[in-house]
């Protein structure tokens, strides 16, 4: 796979045929788990490094180190100040550095450590979920010109005034998708503990198959969905800035893992449908009997958006007798908030009641290829219906189709709908 990576424009030829690349690899908590998987890490590195590839590598904390830290701050304090919270959250990724550059010099690769506040990544002050600003790339280069793996700590940063910041959970994904883009590297490789991203979660559908590519919009759409390979705000990054993205797992020597991709593949074999997504987290409202009139949606949305509450699908039905039921769905644990939100609303608007349904789930089917191919929609339906399965909501994009269903058929739904789009069949690479 090395040896396939297209070289940069100025890439200096070695003598072989390989041409050298400027690598960028994510390795996450559990790939530094241990004193034993450092060195493994460590020893991919060389690896990639003796073929005469530029390498930056980002590391997460060790795995459980990142929960501990905030389990010892609740033992302080349960309103902690945002910045001293980072101040300590951070502290994971600065071991996780240290202990990979000298397990790298100690196996003969030149190695220097950096923190977010050293190289710098400068954020905005937004602590445990602070955005990138920009990056200072020239002293990284200068040290891999010099010969140099540069590690770097992931999901932490710096602002203006000189605050540390962290990026959010799963943050060091967007670290190295950053750093990728801001040294135009050929590739970012996020390597994590599966080989890559499948049809479906695997624990539903044992048949479920690894996807050799998908594209960015598809990842954002299976990502947000339940599936948690990447941390979804490294998917944008990487779209926006065109970082050739890769997802593979650090226990295997030589898989190709998955590549998130810009644009469609062109293989003839391509499935219109390349995955199924759910999300077991949906409850519904709906507000029953509400005046069919104009500036009703923005009365009942509004307060909620106010009090914070993400809202999914929305549907209102058509109006009889100048009355109609407006429904949506909110995560599960906004459900309480939301009811007790529009039990206000509900005297203001004249509503006649507000129900909520706690038990659903959303299950998707995702794929750029349904645009050009009519009839997805009604061979969901028609598989969900011979099932006996009750389609309680139903929303559409350009590549995604969501039905809302009781949460109890989640599994077979999910499984039904995996084998009516021919996910589980073999497919030449
Ligand atoms: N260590 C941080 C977390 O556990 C960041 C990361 O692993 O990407 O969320
Ligand atoms: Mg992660």
């Amino acid at each position: 796979m090395f040896g396939r990576l297209p070289g940069r424009a100025n890439s200096k030829q070695r003598s072989g045929s390989n041409t050298m690349a400027l690598i960028v690899q994510k390795y996450g908590g559990t790939s530094m788990g241990s004193p034993e998987r450092i060195k493994n890490v460590a020893k991919r590195v060389a690896k990639f490094r003796a073929q005469g590839h530029q390498v930056v590598v980002v590391v997460s904390a060790m795995s459980g180190e990142t929960n501990r830290l905030i389990a010892l701050t609740k033992e302080l304090t349960t309103t902690p100040s945002p910045r001293e919270l980072d101040v300590v959250l951070s502290t994971g990724e600065q071991v996780s550095i240290g202990l990979l550059a000298l397990a790298l010099q100690d196996i003969g690769v030149a190695a220097k450590s950096y923190t977010g506040a050293q190289v710098k990544i400068l954020t905005d002050s937004a602590y445990s979920k602070a955005r990138i600003l920009g990056i200072d790339e020239a002293p990284i280069r200068a040290d891999l010109d010099a010969g140099n793996v540069v590690v770097v700590a992931g999901f932490q940063g710096v602002d203006e005034r000189g605050a540390i910041t962290t990026l959010g959970r799963g943050g060091s994904d967007t670290t190295g998708v950053a750093l990728a883009a801001a040294l135009k590297a050929d590739e970012c490789q996020i390597y994590t503990d599966v080989d890559g991203v499948y049809t479906t979660d695997p624990r539903i559908v044992p048949e479920a198959k690894k996807l050799d590519t998908i594209t960015f919009e598809e990842m954002l759409e299976m990502a947000s969905l339940g599936s948690k390979v990447l941390q979804i705000r490294s998917v944008e990054f990487a779209g926006k800035y065109k970082v050739k993205l890769r997802v593979l797992s650090s226990f295997e020597e030589d898989g190709e893992g998955t590549l998130i991709t810009v644009e469609e593949s062109k293989k003839m074999e391509q499935p219109v449908i390349s995955g199924i997504a759910f999300n077991r987290d949906e409850a519904k409202i709906t507000v029953v009997g509400v005046p069919d009139q104009p500036g009703i949606a923005y009365q009942i949305l509004g307060p909620v958006a106010d009090a914070n509450i993400d809202v999914d699908m929305i549907i209102q039905n058509v109006g009889r007798d100048g009355l109609a039921d407006f429904s949506f769905t909110v995560g599960r644990g906004d459900l309480d908030k939301t009811v007790n939100v529009l039990d206000r609303v509900k005297a203001v608007i004249g509503a006649t009641a507000v129900e909520a349904d706690r038990n659903l789930c959303k299950v998707s089917v995702v794929g750029v290829g349904m645009h050009s191919h009519p009839g997805v929609a009604a061979k969901m339906f028609q598989t969900l219906s011979v099932e006996g399965i009750n389609i309680r909501m139903i929303s559409t994009s350009e590549i995604k189709i969501s039905v809302v269903v009781e949460e109890k058929y989640l599994e077979l739904a999910v499984r039904v709908l995996h084998k009516a789009f021919d996910l589980d069949l073999d497919r030449a690479a």
